[in-house]
C-alpha cells in the first residue's frame, strides 16, 4: 500500500497536470475567433444535449427533434439536484415523450439533504458539514457569499460521468442551451474529448425568441429550472415559488443555519447563512415588485444552472 504522503503527492501531481491541461484549453479558446463553430473540428462525434429542462434547453431539444437544428442528437442528459420545483419535474415528464431521442436522468443525490448532514472525517475524526450553495453569510462585521460548488458537483460532474459512460471511444459535441442574450455565459469544455456547442447563439435566438418559438408551435411555456432554495433567485423568482416550495426553503434555511451554529462542526461558515441577500429569514422577506428576474443568474451562475 502507498503511504499517505506519497498518495497525497501522487494526487497533487495528477491535479496539477489536469489543471495545466485545462488552463491551456481555456486559453486557446479565448484566442479563437469563432467560438461557436469549433465543434465542427471533431470527427464523427456524438451530439448530446445538456438538458436543464428550463426555457432555453427545452426549446433547443424540441427544435432538434423537429429537425430545425441538425444533426439529430443521440440523447439528452438531465442532471437532477433533487431540489427542482415540482413544475420542472412535471415539465420533464411532458417533454420526454415529445423528443426524438432518449433523456437520461443522473443525480449526485439530494443537494438539500447533503447540506444538512453532519459527517465525521475518517482521516481526522473531526465532524464537518458540506456547504456547497452560494448562501449569503452574515457575521457581526461582514456580509459575504459562501463558496459555491453545487453546480459543479451536482450538475457538471454527474453529467460528465454519464457522457463518459455513453461515449465509448467517440468524441462528444455537448449542446448547451445558452441563448444569444446570455452569450457571455459561454465557456469552453475542459475535456479533451468534448467541445461545447451553443445552437441558440448560432441562431441568434434570445430567451424571448425561445418563448415565441414554443408559442408558435403550440407548446406550453416551460418553467424556469433551478433549485427551489437557490440564493441566486431574484425577488421575482422567489415570488413565483408555490407556498409549499417557500415553506421547504424556509425549513431548509433554518436547518442549514443550525448545522453551521453547531459547536461540534469543525468547518462552520464564518457567520449565519441566509438564502436572501437581505439576510432576513426567507419566509419574512418582502419581495420587491420591481426587480426583474434572472439578474443574478446572468452574472453569477455558470454551467447549466438556470438554462
Ligand atoms: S440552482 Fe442554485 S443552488 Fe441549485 S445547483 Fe444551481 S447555483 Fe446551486
Amino acid at each position: 500500500m502507498i503511504e499517505y504522503s506519497k498518495r497525497k503527492e501522487y494526487f497533487r501531481n495528477r491535479y496539477l497536470k489536469a489543471k495545466s491541461q485545462r488552463d491551456s484549453i481555456a486559453s486557446d479558446w479565448k484566442k479563437s475567433d469563432d467560438k461557436t463553430m469549433e465543434w465542427k473540428s471533431l470527427k464523427g462525434p456524438i451530439h448530446a444535449i445538456s438538458l436543464g429542462a428550463g426555457v432555453q434547453s427545452s426549446t433547443m431539444a424540441l427544435m432538434a427533434s423537429k429537425g430545425e437544428i441538425q444533426p439529430m442528437p443521440s440523447f439528452a442528459i438531465f442532471a437532477d439536484t433533487q431540489c427542482e420545483p415540482k413544475a420542472v419535474y412535471e415539465w420533464l415528464e411532458w417533454l420526454k415523450p415529445r423528443l426524438a431521442f432518449p433523456v437520461y436522468v443522473v443525480t449526485a443525490g439530494s443537494l438539500a439533504e447533503n447540506q444538512l448532514r453532519i459527517r465525521v472525517s475518517k482521516k481526522t475524526g473531526k465532524t464537518y458539514a458540506q456547504s456547497q450553495i452560494p448562501a449569503y453569510v452574515k457575521s457581526p462585521d461582514s456580509l459575504g457569499l459562501a463558496g459555491r460548488s453545487c453546480t459543479t458537483d451536482y450538475k457538471v460532474k454527474p453529467l460528465l460521468r454519464k457522457l463518459r459512460e455513453l461515449r465509448g471511444e467517440s468524441e462528444v459535441v455537448s449542446w448547451i442551451g445558452i441563448s444569444a442574450d446570455e452569450a457571455h455565459r459561454m465557456k469552453p469544455s475542459l475535456e479533451t474529448w468534448a467541445k461545447h456547442r451553443w445552437p441558440l447563439v448560432e441562431l441568434n435566438m434570445k430567451r424571448s425568441d425561445c418563448l415565441a418559438w414554443m408559442n408558435r408551435n403550440g407548446f406550453p411555456q416551460p418553467p424556469r429550472s433551478s433549485c427551489v432554495f437557490c440564493p441566486f433567485h431574484s425577488d421575482e423568482e422567489w415570488r413565483k415559488l408555490t407556498a409549499d416550495e417557500l415553506r421547504f426553503s424556509a425549513e431548509f434555511e433554518r436547518k442549514f443555519q443550525a448545522v453551521h451554529a453547531n459547536p461540534s462542526v469543525d468547518n462552520k461558515l464564518n457567520g449565519v447563512p441566509f438564502l436572501h441577500r437581505s439576510c432576513k429569514p426567507i419566509d419574512q422577506v418582502e419581495f420587491s415588485n420591481h426587480e426583474k428576474g434572472q439578474s443574478l443568474w446572468g452574472n453569477e451562475c455558470e454551467g447549466m444552472c438556470g438554462v
